[in-house]
């Protein structure tokens, strides 16, 4: 993609230089003077036009009273986000000390009016795929600046955190657990934000229990796209308080949020076991995640074995019956991976292997296959950052990711696998591929985020990763046929399918997103932030393009 560089300070600091006025007695050829005229007028309207776009862009914000302050030289770095693909350059980037920061810079740019270009994103950790926290010619807000409140715990019968909405998962887990507290609900990576996380839905092994982080929130700090700061929750701007949730950025910027929390277990059963085919895979997911006595993480994956090598999925973890694992033959068969944990403290170490045998023995998993770990809860939750570690210390963290993730309603989730499984990831994959089922009823409905319509529905994620130089079936560009022919097999068979994380460039394809819910998207859209200023790297509406 090509990367524009706009430097504006600079452009209207330059001095102008006066055209010399010609000596009224000296004779003029009469064509001179029209194609003077006409160079005159020409100038006039660039240059009206200029100040009509950025009317003291900079000079107006360089005024704000600011506790922190507007970096318009290094922006750069913003211009760049996890997925690798997308680079748009903003205009300045803010580092808030204050909520009130945020919300005099959001305000004056509200003041401004439909005439300036100038749109806020805010920027968590950047760990978006597609720009989605990017504001080309815009204004970035570096969340992870933004230190207010200084996260507190609090106990009691149903404990809750207050955090900054820039505060990073890992430091919210790390702090609640000093009291013996963690989150409920979690993403399976936590170096994201608070407020990234919660703009779309924060979907783990934990969701089938107690729903995506966005059903655990108490209550929101907001400044909405006018400028104004508002609390919400359920009880009181409740409008507002659903729409941020799974909102993608559009309705205002999440500065603080209270998460409801639960005692920290010490230690996690971690256990993996494969199954060789689907129908028996997804029945066994479906029954754990639908009993009541049951694995408190429930996740699994799908391991693509056409070449013969098994994955590293069993690596860190020890076979329960290692003579009967050893002869287990993969024959590069597709296989099922079904990842469950059990919780405990250090005074169940007796009684929690009896409990793991007894939610195991209803499973059909291949025998040979099960496989188990005993960590503790911090270095299970923060697992991935293990890999992270490993792929940066190798160069493979920062390249292309073009990952795909699919809310399936469980009844097309076969026909979803035949396809995608028999047919266009036969091979290879470039990266893992997960997949379990989570319950609806669990999800709350009045929130912004879109999923199918069924009681239970799976997410898919193929979480690729490109190698930059490869023109084979590794490189970006046959991820992405790859992807697209998945999406085009979801829709031409009307599977139902909810894209998570969504990414669209036309507003037709973002109105059959949300389909029914579209209208009260824009109306919420109209209410809180009527000029389109926030969150323009999601590209659902143009800032100065009315509503359609
Ligand atoms: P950013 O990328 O910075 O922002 C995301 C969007 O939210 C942007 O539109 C931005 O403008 C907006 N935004 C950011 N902060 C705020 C705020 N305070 N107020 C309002 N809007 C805001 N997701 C899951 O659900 N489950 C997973 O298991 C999971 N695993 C992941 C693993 C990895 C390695 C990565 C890279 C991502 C994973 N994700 C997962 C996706 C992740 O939840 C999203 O990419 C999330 O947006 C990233 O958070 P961030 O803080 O980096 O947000």
């Amino acid at each position: 993609m090509e990367v524009k560089v706009f430097h504006l300070p600079l452009l209207l600091t330059r001095p102008v230089r006066k055209m010399r006025k010609p000596a009224a007695s000296s004779p003029q050829p009469k064509n001179f003077l029209v194609i003077r005229g006409f160079l005159l007028l020409l100038l006039s309207c660039i240059a009206a036009k200029l100040s009509l776009c950025f009317s003291n862009i900079p000079s107006s914000l360089l005024t704000l009273s600011l506790d922190g302050h507007l970096n318009f030289d290094e922006v750069q770095h913003v211009a760049k986000d996890f997925g690798n693909q997308y680079q748009l350059l903003p205009l300045a980037v803010l580092h808030p000390k204050t909520v009130t920061d945020i919300a005099i810079t959001i305000k004056h740019i509200w003041q401004m009016g439909p005439h300036s270009e100038l749109t806020v994103a805010a920027r968590g950790h950047g760990h978006s795929l597609q720009g989605q926290a990017q504001a080309y010619r815009g204004v970035v807000v570096n969340m992870k600046c933004l230190q207010s409140p200084i996260m507190q715990v609090h106990g009691g019968k149903f404990p809750y955190v207050d955090v900054s909405a820039g505060d990073l998962w890992i430091n919210i887990l790390r702090e609640s657990m000093r009291h013996g507290l963690a989150p409920k609900s979690w993403t399976d990576y936590l170096h994201l934000t608070v407020g990234g996380t919660l703009s779309n839905a924060g979907i783990s092994g934990q969701a089938f229990r107690h729903g995506p982080q966005i059903s655990n929130v108490h209550q929101l700090e907001v400044i909405t796209g006018k400028g104004e700061v508002v609390k919400c929750s359920a009880n009181q701007n409740e409008d507002l308080f659903h729409s941020v949730l799974g909102g993608l950025g559009q309705f205002g910027i999440i500065t603080q949020a209270r998460i409801s929390l639960e005692p920290a277990p010490d230690k996690v059963k971690w256990i993996r076991m494969l199954y060789s085919d689907f129908d028996t895979f997804t029945r066994d997911q479906e029954h754990l995640i639908s009993s009541e006595n049951t694995f408190d993480y429930i996740e699994g994956f799908v391991i693509i074995n056409r070449t013969g090598l098994l994955n590293n999925w069993r690596s860190s973890f020890s076979p329960q019956d290692p003579l009967q694992a050893s002869h287990f033959k993969s024959d590069g068969r597709t296989l099922f991976c079904l990842e469950v944990a059990k919780y405990f403290n250090l005074g169940q170490t007796d009684t929690i292997i009896e409990e793991v045998e007894r939610l195991l023995s209803p499973l059909n998993y291949i025998s040979s296959t099960l496989f188990l770990s005993e960590v503790s809860y911090i270095d299970f939750l923060d697992r991935v950052h293990v890999s992270e570690v490993k792929l940066r210390s190798k160069g493979l963290w920062e390249v292309p990711h073009p990952w795909l993730n699919l809310l399936i309603p469980r009844s097309k989730v076969h026909r979803f696998a035949e396809e995608v499984f028999g047919n266009i990831l036969k091979d290879t994959s470039n990266g893992p591929i997960l997949i379990y089922p989570v319950n609806k009823s669990k999800w709350d409905n009045r929130t912004s985020v879109v999923i199918p319509e069924e009681d239970i529905f799976y997410l898919m994620a193929f979480l690729s990763s490109a190698v930059p130089s490869s023109t084979g079936p590794d490189s970006l560009d046959h991820i992405l046929y790859q992807n697209k022919r998945i999406l085009d097999f979801c829709e031409s068979a009307h599977l139902g399918v909810k894209q998570y994380l969504p990414h669209y460039t036309r507003q037709e394809d973002w109105k059959a997103h949300f389909g029914p819910h579209w209208e009260a998207f824009v109306r919420r859209k109209s209410a809180y932030d009527p000029l389109r200023i926030l969150a323009p790297g999601q590209r659902i509406f143009q800032k100065a393009v009315p509503f359609s």
